[in-house]
This record gives C-alpha cells, structure tokens and sequence, in this order.
C-alpha cells in the first residue's frame, strides 16, 4: 500500500515539523494525533504530501481529528511569517495561536438549529394527542419563530430535548444550519463631524485592498465612532471586521456601545473567557458566523472567513506585545495580515508609537487626523507642579490638595494617578540603613498593609512584614515613599468627608470587581479615584474635571530608551479623563524636575512637539525607527552561564556588515527569581539584512552547548531593553 509523507506541526520547543507517514494526503490546516517519543500529541498538519526523507522509518500518524481544516490557507501563511520573523519554532507559533482547548484536541461542532419540515410548516396544526401540551407548544415556537438554535431551545424550558427528539422522528422537525441570531437593530450613531467623515470617506475607498491609515487624535476626539463607522462599512461588503484592543480597554462600557452598535454577529475575545468559550468563538468566527471580532492581542491570529478590515486601537499600548514565549507584537502582525488578505488596517492613537508616526510622516501609511474633541467638549488645562516649592505630606502637595477639596464642594469628580501599588517602595532602617531586598532579585521589597507583607513586584515574592530590623533589632522601622494604598490613606485623612476608592492590580482581582467600581464611580458614589494606569483608560465620567498626578518623575529617567514615549503617552492618556463632557478639565502634574523638557509639549497636550524632539533622540542615539532591534537573553541559576553563552554567541555572529553586536551586559534588572540575566543587543539601519542574518545566527546558536545550560530567548522588536 503506497503511504505519503505528512508534514506535522508540533507544540514543542524545536525549530522544526515532523513527518509521518498516513494512506492519504490529508489537508493543510487538520489537526492529527502522532506519536512524539513516548508520549501522543495533536498536531496540524502543515502540508501533505511532502517528499519522504530518505532513510528513515515515519511512524504513522495516529488519528485524525478533524474532517475540515481547523486553520485556513491564509492562517497557515500568516503563522509561517510569524515563525519565520520571530524565528521562532513553527509548532510553537501554531499553539501560541490556537485556543488551549484546541490545542488539545477538541473538537468544534457547530451548534445545531431546528427548524419545521415541509410537512411541519404545511398543517395548521398536527395532529397531536391532546395531552401532547409541550409537543404542541414547541411546534408553535418553531412556527412563529422560525429556526431555533439548540441553545435557543434548551432555553425555553426544561427538559425541552426528548420533546424534540419526537418531532423530529414525526418528521415535523429537522436539523438546520445555525440560524443568524434576530437581533436587536443597531442603535443610530451621532451624525459624523466633516474630520470624522473624511477619515471614514479615506478607508472606505480603500476596501478590498491594503493600505495602512494612523487614525490620530486625542481621546475623545471620535475615533471610536470612526471605528464603528467603518465596522458597518465593512459588514455592508459582506466582509468581517478584526478589531483589536489593549486588555484593560475591554471595559464594559465600551463593550455596550459595540453591542448597541453591531447588535449581532459581534464576538469578544479575551483572557478572561473559558477555554471553551473562547474555542467557541473561534469557531463561529471560523464559520462566518461572526461578523465582528473585538479581541486583545492574541485575537490577532483570529480565524475569519471573509477578512475586509482591522483596526487596532490605542496601538502604541505595550499590552499590544508579548512579553514571553513567542514576543510577537499584535500591531504589527496585524499589518502584515491586513498586506496578505489585501485589506485595510486602521491603527488609532492620541499618541502613536514612534515607529508607527514616522511611518505617517514619511507617507507609508496614510495619516487620519481628528483636529480636536466636539464642541461640547474642550481640553483641559495642564499644570506642572515645582515640588521643591509644595510643602507635600504624603506625597501630596496644598495645591493638588486644594483643588481637590474645590471639586468636593462642587460635587464634581477626580482621578488622582500614581504609578505604584502598595503602601511603600522602601522598607528602611533608619540605623543602620537596612532596606529590606528581595532574596531572588536585584530589587527592593515593597510594602504592603492590607495584608501586612513586603511582597516583590518583580518575582512575587512575598512574606511578613517585620515588626523590627532583621539586621540591627531596631524597632522603629521607615516605610519611605508612596504607593497607591497610602495614597488614598493620605487623601482619606486629608479630606475626611470624601468617598475615595482605589483601583489598582491589589484592590481590582477580577473583571467584576473592576466593573464594580466603574459602575459606582459612574453612579456617583465614589468623588476621588486614586490608582495606577488601570483608570486611565476608555471610561467616560460625565462629572470628572480634575486629574492628579502625583509622583511622575520615577518615569523621567528611565533607562529604557521607551521610557520618555511611554511617560508621555501615559500622562496624555490620565489627562484625556479630563472634561470629557461639557465641563472644563484640569491637570494637575506634580514634580521636582519642573524644567524637564517633557513637560512643556504635555501641558500643550501637543503629542507633534513631543514626537519631533524624541524622534531626533531617537535618531542621535540609533533606536528604533531609525535602527532595527533583536535582543537575545539568556538566564541561569550561576551568573556566569549566561554570560558565557552570550559571548560565544557574539563571537558567533562577528564580523558582518549587516549588523552591530552590542556589549554582554547584565540586564537592568541584573537578577530575578533567582536567575542572573543577562542580554545582548543586535542592531541594524535594514530590517531584511538583519532578518536574514538573524536566521543564520539562531540556526548556529541553536547548536551552542553552552545554550543547553540556560534559558534563551530571541526578542525581536524588544518593547523594552529591560
Ligand atoms: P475616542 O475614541 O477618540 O476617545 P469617542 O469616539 O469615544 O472618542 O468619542 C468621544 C465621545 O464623543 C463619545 O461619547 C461619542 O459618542 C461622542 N462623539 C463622537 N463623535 C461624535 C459626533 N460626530 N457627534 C456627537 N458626538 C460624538
Ligand atoms: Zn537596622
Ligand atoms: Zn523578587
């Protein structure tokens, strides 16, 4: 019998497929059992047949889990690129892609629908027995709703599925497609501002074919609405709509104006769903079913029938890239979809990455400005606050303090930022200057009250609080700086009559505590709200007019060469909070580097002035966008291993005009969990010489003895140098 050869992807670290052998050529894109050593895995086959290796005995493919392919031919290819620019294992990009639950071999089935036969729909009504009453009433649901959803059914009363299973053995009933859910109609828009039409009027001319847009405009200028605007342009083609968002931007009330909006065939797809949920959705997606796909980052690799359009909003937010395993930033795959399916992709942003404005600049993708919010809405004012001058307890300064106490007596509402959770950063002792370290990393324990630890933000790391110094026995120990908890204990004791509340990763551990207290600020209950990033994104408080920042200068000299952009981009956003409806905003900036020259492009909220300075920062100094970045790590229990492995690994890749070999150096954060980390940084002015150099140096790097002592990684386009 004359077997073919099948090419298998495979969830394991190899940076290859595997062969096997099975009677018939099987389709790209089904998933497979095989035997992998001694253990079975689900794998998908990535072609078939393939020209057998010579010489060797294939084992042969166990089962074959799906009839159709679970990947399609423009998925296959997008997950190849992946592999290929990340260099990366191509098993791992497919499982990386693909919701757990498939991973291991579920499989999808649509979810049936029921409708009346001919011959049920022809009668009045059937002849049923008398006694029949639930025979006779699903008969009428059917009749007066047409087809049903199984889910539909089971929905209308209990035990619903033997009363079923009769009508269809009566042939009253069969199976169906899944039926188009009957939604609500969309709910009308706002009549769109000329700068808002001509956006739209832009990227719906470009349908159906690629073409970047940098959708530019401060929060709350419209973009949103653009986005729904295009959403139903697209869907009007019969086309489906991606639209990817920061993890934190899935708020409820940005969700309910999607449903109001796109009231069927719209999907969610977030780390928050069930691993069956969400293997549900891609399969509706997958079907067409979905018409509209809102997701975080991994939703990128969403499977879609009939892709016509993707947006990626707030595309400068670091979320948008992974931080480990395969480091693949969701924006830029998403461009590279948009090029492959030959569709437009619209990237939004009040204050777009730097690469992404230069790409606008220099006329690669067409940049979409939104001049300024409506006419019932202005921007606030901006003030930086000389600390050196502000008497602040508790990190507070009398001018912030008054301003607040003013929207008290106004019963208006606040923010007031700070980016650090936790009571204190510093646990020290005032004797002999201990302060408490983390034992497994190069960094400070911070403390916190609620549960009377110091925990370790780094490692999590985490134990008692000690009553005196471990190293002195003095009793009286410092808890020096400010995090978000003594924040809001400093505000309480401040302003006794307010009603404070604090969002930040300790006080929001679940998508339903974090709705919880949007929805209370939203009904009023709550007057100031002190956390970290996490308010500063997509929620609306009518009666909000003043931000406070309070500690920004742990951002000001950062060692990251992204840390001026991602400051600058965070303030702008706290800011854009401020007097989103008719009432004017304020923010109030506090600092002790008043003359930093970040501050004067932020308090003209100018993110143009900003950009021209950084961009020729980034110039002077070779960064991206004017230099293209890998940055390998390599980590290990003894500090020298890695810095062996990336020394041989340097020398490996001398002597190449291509490229530019960095120093070994010890990462920032020189040791974490235990681990010695160390990295080096490959920089080159051409991203294809550097893609092509990268994949010879890792195929030899991959060979290193001194790699199989440690943990490497190949970070490409490394968010941060860190
Ligand atoms: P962004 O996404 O840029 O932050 P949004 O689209 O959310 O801005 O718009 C901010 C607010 O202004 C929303 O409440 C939105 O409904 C409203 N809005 C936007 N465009 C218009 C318009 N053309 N007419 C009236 N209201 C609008
Ligand atoms: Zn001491
Ligand atoms: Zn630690």
């Amino acid at each position: 019998m004359a077997e073919v050869t099948v090419r298998v992807a495979l969830p394991v670290p190899l940076r290859r497929a595997f062969d096997y052998r099975h009677p018939t050529p099987l389709a790209p894109g089904v998933r497979v059992r095989v035997p992998f050593g001694r253990r079975v895995l689900a794998g998908i086959v990535l072609a078939s047949p393939v020209a057998a290796p010579p010489g060797i005995a294939l084992r042969a493919i166990a089962e074959v889990i799906d009839e159709a392919p679970l990947l399609n031919a423009e998925q296959l290819g997008l997950l190849q690129f992946v592999a290929d620019y990340y260099h990366h294992a191509i098993g791992e990009v497919v499982f990386t892609a693909l919701p757990s639950a498939l991973k291991r071999g579920l499989v999808l089935t649509p979810p049936k629908a029921y409708r009346l036969t001919p011959a049920g729909a022809r009668s009045d009504a059937p002849p049923f027995p008398a006694r029949a009453h639930r025979r006779r009433a699903l008969w009428q649901a059917l009749k007066d709703r047409g087809p049903l959803a199984e889910g539909d059914v089971t929905a209308l009363a209990r035990g619903l599925k033997p009363v079923l299973a009769a009508l269809v053995r009566e042939g009253l009933v069969e199976v169906c497609e899944h039926p188009r859910p009957a939604g609500a109609p969309p709910a009308a828009g706002p009549v769109l501002r000329p700068d808002q039409e001509a956006a739209c009027a832009a990227v719906r001319a470009a349908l159906g074919t690629f073409q970047a847009f940098l959708l530019f405009g401060v929060t709350g200028s419209g973009k949103t609405e653009v986005y729904l605007e295009l959403i139903a342009a697209a869907r009007a083609r019969g086309d489906q709509a991606l639209i990817l968002v920061p993890e934190i931007g899935l708020t409820p009330q940005l969700m309910a104006r999607f449903r109001a909006r796109l009231p069927d065939g719209l999907g969610v797809l977030h780390s928050g769903l069930s691993e069956t949920e969400r293997a549900r959705v891609w399969g509706q997606a997958a079907r067409g079913e979905l018409t509209v796909i809102v997701g975080t980052r991994s939703a990128v690799f969403a499977p879609l029938k009939r892709l016509g359009l993707i947006i990626v909003d707030e595309e400068h937010d670091g979320s948008l890239k992974q931080q480990d395993g395969l480091r693949y930033h969701a924006r830029d795959i998403a461009i590279v979809r948009a090029q492959r399916a030959g569709v437009p992709v619209v990237l939004g942003s009040a204050t777009p990455a730097l690469e992404s404005y230069r790409h606008a600049l220099d006329g690669r993708y067409r940049l979409l400005r939104l001049p300024g919010r409506g006419p019932d809405r202005s921007l606030p004012r901006v003030t930086i606050l000389d600390m050196g001058r502000e008497a602040a307890d508790g990190g507070l300064g009398p001018t912030l303090l008054a301003a607040l106490r003013a929207r008290l007596l106004r019963r208006e509402q606040a923010l007031v930022f700070l980016n650090r959770r936790g009571y204190a950063p510093v646990l020290l002792c005032p004797e002999c200057r201990w302060h408490a370290p983390c034992e497994r990393c190069d960094a400070r324990l911070t403390v916190h009250l609620a549960r009377k630890t110091l925990r370790c933000h780094h490692c999590g790391h985490e134990r008692p609080l000690p009553a005196t110094c471990p190293r002195c026995g003095h009793g009286r120990l410092l808890r020096v700086g400010e995090g978000t908890q003594r924040l809001e204990e400093t505000l309480a004791r401040a302003l006794p009559e307010a009603r404070i509340a604090r969002i930040d990763r300790d006080t929001v551990t679940s998508r339903l505590a974090f709705e919880d207290l949007l929805t209370r600020m939203r009904a009023r209950d709550i007057d100031i709200l002190v956390g970290t990033q996490m308010l500063a994104k997509g929620h609306d408080f009518a009666d909000l007019t003043l931000v406070g920042v309070v500690n920004a200068d742990q951002g000001l000299f950062g060692s990251d060469f992204r840390a001026d952009e991602q400051l600058f981009a965070q303030i702008m956003q706290v800011a854009g909070r401020a007097g989103r409806a008719a009432k004017a905003g304020e923010v109030i900036i506090q600092t002790h580097h008043p003359h930093h020259p970040l501050w004067s492009p932020l308090v003209a909220l100018d993110y143009e002035a900003f950009a021209e300075v950084a961009l020729k920062d980034r110039y002077e100094t070779g960064f991206p966008p004017y230099a293209h970045c890998a940055l390998l790590r390599a980590e290990a229990l003894k500090p020298e291993l890695p810095l062996r492995f990336l020394e041989t690994a340097r020398a490996l890749g001398q002597g190449s005009e291509a490229v530019t070999l960095g120093s070994v150096l010890p990462a920032t954060l020189a040791r974490r969990a235990g681990y010695y980390r160390a990295q080096l940084l490959v920089t080159s002015a051409h991203r294809p010489l550097l893609q092509a150099w990268l994949t010879t140096w890792v195929e030899r790097i991959a060979q290193l003895p001194a790699g199989r002592q440690v943990r490497w990684s190949l970070d490409v386009d490394p968010h941060s140098l860190f």
